[in-house]
């Protein structure tokens, strides 16, 4: 419980941003702070799943948290880009925001065929983003074990979008 508060409270509100009436969550005080960073990505890792060999992150903020996580568990690391990033053979997924569509990528070989897969971002907003990363990990074949965020933004229903996909296995230290 301590952990999450200090988490917690090393997020901070920014109204107005990216555009006027949205409240943006800034990480960047956390990542900042030795012992708040630390606690975030020791909460991802207490609550993932056991016996995970492949930790996704999702450009470019989900690499931050999805990297340490990956180090601890013992696991690797594979990145999901947006279009033109990855110099091999891709794999991509568009999803509808709300103004346009954006399109994320993945390495066609990236994962073995029998891995476990954890997905770790740092905010889930509408679930576009993880809902686009479960696309793509089932074009492959791999097995979605269990997606972590550092924090869930309960008003904005991704969670029930990600349930709409049969994505159920779903946590958020906030
Ligand atoms: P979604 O696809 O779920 O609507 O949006 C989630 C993605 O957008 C995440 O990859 C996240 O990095 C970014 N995002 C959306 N809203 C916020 C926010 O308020 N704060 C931060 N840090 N990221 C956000």
């Amino acid at each position: 419980a301590y952990r999450r508060e200090l988490v917690g409270s090393l997020i901070h509100d920014v109204p107005d941003f990216p555009k006027p009436g949205v409240v943006f969550k800034d990480i960047t005080p956390l990542l900042a702070s030795p012992h708040g960073f630390q606690a975030a990505v020791t909460e991802l890792v207490t609550t993932a799943p056991r016996q995970i060999d492949i930790v996704v992150g999702m450009e470019a903020r989900g690499f931050i948290f999805a990297a340490p996580v990956a180090l601890a568990l013992g696991a690797g690391f594979v990145p999901v880009r947006k279009p033109g990033k990855l110099p091999g053979e891709t794999i991509s997924e568009s999803f509808e925001l709300e103004y346009g569509f954006e399109t994320l990528t993945m390495h066609r070989n990236a994962i073995p065929a029998d891995a476990r897969v954890l997905v770790v971002d740092d905010v889930l907003a509408t679930g576009g983003t993880v809902g686009a990363t479960a696309a793509l990990l089932q074009q492959m074949g791999a097995e979605l074990v269990h997606v972590s965020v550092v924090m869930e933004l309960g008003f904005l229903g991704g969670r029930a979008r990600l349930a709409e996909q049969g994505i159920d296995n779903f946590s958020a230290i906030l």
